[in-house]
């Protein structure tokens, strides 16, 4: 009974931080990135066709249930990270380490001998993080541990860190890639994937990105537990420990934004990719970004094209690639 109140306090803190990200962070992002691109012209993705101006009570229904359904997938999320062996803590520990369940302390199992994770995951963070945490910060200080001495550890933890958010980008669009084009068959395309489609021109940013079935928002957040759990299963069996609790921080928080930037006209874009597609497709010309927001606004135009939500890598390997043209400009400067 003493966590009583937690669900929903919680329920609160995600609503709240849901709301943050998606009216605060967004547009920030969206205007300092673009911002930075010297190419005033491409800052912006053009209007190319009709805008689905007025919600009506299914799209809000869509919209409301997308929004509860984050509580529940946040939550399994946290209880994913306390009790997996697979996520590592700034304290040191991953998850509630091997010890799980063997060695985990009687009161966090329930009557039936299954483990209660609301109990797991305050026992784990209060004594594994914020307790281990603290005690690690008195013992760094007391022995004056050198900055140089930890530098190599520092970058062997940033190269972690990033790979890992690297490739959880990767797995989590492999899925996303098949499952979003089979949602394009035209058998299946009128029972889930048609609503989304409703708009052809999307600037709402987080209102038109969560704007779908809710089969489709379910398996959509989903994905991104099972890219954690197969990323973090990866490294621990290649002997890297698991993925830092900080890289699914990022994947999540930072997937959230760049899903709602898809739905804005502010035409963010990262090109990693670039020099590999211009590779593959020499006649194609031109280098491009492995996420950039005019793809996602290509395929609400051409729906059998660009499927991915955050890489385009895989439209470039399966053939399904198609670059903005801007009809409004010179089409050569693309
Ligand atoms: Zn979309
Ligand atoms: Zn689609």
């Amino acid at each position: 009974m003493e966590y009583a109140m937690l669900p929903l306090a919680f329920a609160c803190v995600i609503l709240a931080g849901f709301e943050v990200l998606a009216r605060l962070v967004v547009p920030v992002m969206g205007n300092v990135l673009t911002r930075t691109m010297q190419d005033k012209s491409r800052r912006s993705v053009p209007v190319q066709s009709s805008h689905h101006d007025k919600f009506d009570a299914v799209d809000w229904l869509c919209i409301t249930f997308s929004r509860c359904i984050t509580v529940p997938f946040v939550y399994h999320l946290l209880v994913y990270c306390c009790v997996s062996p697979c996520v590592l803590w700034p304290g040191g520990a991953g998850g509630n380490n091997d010890n799980f369940p063997q060695n985990m302390p009687a009161a966090l199992f329930t009557a039936d001998g299954f483990v209660d994770a609301n109990a797991a995951i305050v026992e784990f963070l209060a004594e594994n993080v914020i307790a281990g945490n603290a005690t690690k910060v008195v013992t760094a200080g007391a022995t004056k541990t050198a900055w140089d001495a930890n530098l190599g550890k520092t970058t062997s933890a940033i190269v972690h860190y990033a790979v890992s958010v690297i490739l959880m980008y990767v797995t989590y669009d492999f899925f996303y890639y098949w499952f979003h084009r089979t949602l394009h068959l035209r058998s299946l395309y009128k029972f889930v994937h048609k609503h989304h489609h409703r708009q052809h021109a999307p600037t709402r940013g987080n209102l038109d990105a969560i704007n779908v079935h809710p089969f489709e928002f379910i398996c959509g957040e989903y994905n991104h537990l099972l890219a954690v759990s197969l990323v973090g299963n990866g490294m621990r069996a290649a002997g890297l420990g698991g993925v830092p609790i900080g890289a699914i921080l990022t994947f999540v928080v930072l997937g959230g934004a760049l899903a709602s930037l898809n739905h804005t006209r502010f035409n963010v874009r990262f090109g990693a990719f670039s020099r590999l597609y211009s590779f593959a497709h020499p006649k194609k010309g031109g280098a491009t970004p492995a996420y950039e927001v005019a793809a996602h606004d290509v395929h609400h135009r051409l729906p059998t094209k660009n499927y991915g939500q955050y890489l385009m890598i895989y439209d470039m390997m399966f053939g399904s690639y198609e670059r903005l043209v801007d009809k409004t400009s010179s089409s050569k400067s693309m």
